[in-house]
């Protein structure tokens, strides 16, 4: 018996924040297809639903992490619940609901260059089925990392610990914190957000950091900004607008800062710690990176909240190398003890590139690192695919958006010159440009994506073959990609 297939135009992996947009550009702007979002939870919102430990929130302004279609009316940094609130008030309004398959995790994909169509396979998680779908072309907004599982470096001993260690992504459905002794290890982004609501319940947090990270105390503004404006009219269409391009080009001032003349950014930047915590402090021992500003993302702590819990000794910084677990808590390599009643691994993620799917073309394998990125959304040799990853120094979404409203563009001319399918490919002035990582490490060197570089799809020294990080560069381009460049090739 033949395995029953439900076909459609388009699919969309991944009902996060990235899908989410995709369905409302589809609805808007290319109404006569047909299209589903299969989403391997069973609800929406990605990052925003999975992550559960206290204090979750954004750790960029809402009015540029929110789309540009929907007013945000509310505080810049946003918590998971409002951005929830925000997304499936997003889905409501536009009707994009019925399009969405939750429970349906894709495992495989392959593409027929008979039929010129992708066949999905499906687990659907409830039901314990194996469902099988077809569409003319894929979109991938699967976001990068595994949900819910968090990356444990190859620590010593841990099971040694008698008391109870966690990581951020798995956090348990109840933990009591109160009153507790608490080490959290990290200092990124996570350990920010969660170190100073842990402080307020807790009886200490020691945060163990093996290296500093950068802080900025706020966002460039935001907040001064909208409020300004709010007294001036109640359109809150048109302060989302201002306010949005007002950030923009006060982060893109920033990073070019960070580039230009990085040690004066990182002077202003350690001074507003210093201004909260005084000059006894070690601020360069704890606070001042090896590297340069923005070379990884700079975490936010609104209002110096990490810094204040630190001045009033809720909070203390340890800057060490872990040795090894033992009974009661953690052996450092300088021969110092830190105990604990809980411990929490604020250590990053597992990056899930392509959302761990296996892909093939005519039910051959494809390697990802043997393919080349087209400007970090197609893949050389995988057709009628679009890959959506968004920016890491500014709003992810940022990208999101105008990924899916170039694949419209391109689906748009393969309609009007009736093409079945469109591949990427380099071009005779491409063949002897320099094969290259993904990403540059010197410009961006996070440890989830050290540690996948190998596995990732590469880069090439020409312009079109970069995964480029700057806004402002690709907000003039992307739009007004010529359909009909030699790289596309079109059937
Ligand atoms: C705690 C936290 C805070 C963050 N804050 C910010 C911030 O302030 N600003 C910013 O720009 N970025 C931030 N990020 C990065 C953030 O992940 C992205 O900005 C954004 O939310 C990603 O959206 P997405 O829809 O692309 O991916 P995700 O939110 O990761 O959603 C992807 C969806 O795809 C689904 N999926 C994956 N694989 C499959 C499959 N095989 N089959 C079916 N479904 C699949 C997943 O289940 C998930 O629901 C943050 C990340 C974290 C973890």
């Amino acid at each position: 018996m033949s395995k029953k297939i439900i076909h459609t135009d388009i699919i969309v992996v991944g009902a996060g924040i990235a899908g989410i947009a995709s369905a409302y550009y589809l609805k808007k702007k290319r109404a006569k297809s047909r299209f589903f979002i299969l989403e391997a939870l069973d609800s929406f919102g990605g990052t925003w639903y999975t992550h559960k430990y206290p204090g979750v929130r954004s750790d960029s302004d809402l009015f540029t992490f929110g789309y540009s279609f929907k007013s945000w009316n509310d505080a810049p940094i946003a918590t998971a619940s409002e951005i929830l609130k925000y997304i499936g008030e997003t889905i409501k309004e536009n009707n994009i609901q019925n399009n969405i398959k939750y429970n349906h995790k894709v495992l495989k994909a392959d593409w027929s260059n008979s039929e010129k169509k992708w066949t999905l396979m499906v687990e659907h998680s409830t039901k314990k089925q194996i469902l099988y779908f077809s569409c003319n072309f894929l979109q991938m907004c699967q976001g990068y990392y595994r949900q819910n599982q968090g990356y444990i470096p190859n620590w010593k001993n841990i099971e040694n610990f008698d008391g109870k260690f966690i990581h951020t992504e798995e956090w348990p459905n109840k933990l009591n914190y109160s009153n507790k002794k608490i080490i959290v290890i990290g200092s990124g982004a996570t350990a920010a957000t969660t170190i100073p609501v842990l402080a307020k319940k807790a009886k200490h947090v020691t945060m163990l950091q093996r290296t500093p990270t950068f802080y900025r105390t706020s966002t460039i503004g935001t907040e001064e900004i909208a409020n300004t404006l709010r007294n001036i009219t109640d359109d809150s269409e048109w302060i989302h607008k201002i306010v949005r391009e007002q950030i923009l080009i006060n982060q893109e001032i920033f990073i070019k800062r960070c580039v230009e003349e990085p040690e004066k950014v990182r002077l202003e930047l350690l001074e507003e710690i210093r201004n909260v915590l005084g000059e006894q402090f070690d601020i360069e021992k704890h606070f001042s990176p090896s590297y340069r500003p923005w070379q990884q993302r700079i975490a936010l702590t609104p209002d110096a909240e990490l810094f204040k819990s630190i001045a009033n000794q809720d909070v203390s910084v340890v800057t060490d190398e872990i040795e090894s677990f033992n009974k009661n808590g953690i052996l450092l390599k300088s021969g110092k003890e830190l105990s604990a009643d809980i411990i929490i691994a604020a250590t990053g993620f597992n990056m899930s590139i392509l959302g761990d799917i296996e892909f093939s073309i005519d039910k051959k394998f494809i390697n990802l690192s043997d393919t080349i990125t087209y400007r970090g959304m197609m893949f050389t040799s995988i057709p009628n695919l679009i890959w959506t990853f968004g920016y890491f120094r500014q709003a992810w979404t940022l990208r999101a958006e105008m990924i899916a409203n170039f694949m419209i563009k391109l689906i748009n001319h393969m309609d009007f010159i009736d093409a079945k399918k469109i591949t990427v490919k380099l071009r005779k002035k491409d063949q002897n440009m320099k094969i290259l990582p993904w990403i540059r490490e010197e410009e961006f060197n996070p440890g989830y994506l050290s540690r996948a570089l190998e596995k990732m799809p590469k880069s090439g020294s020409n312009i079109e073959w970069v995964h480029n990080q700057n806004y402002w560069y690709e907000k003039d381009i992307i739009p007004n990609i010529d359909l009909n460049s030699e790289e596309f090739i079109y059937e």
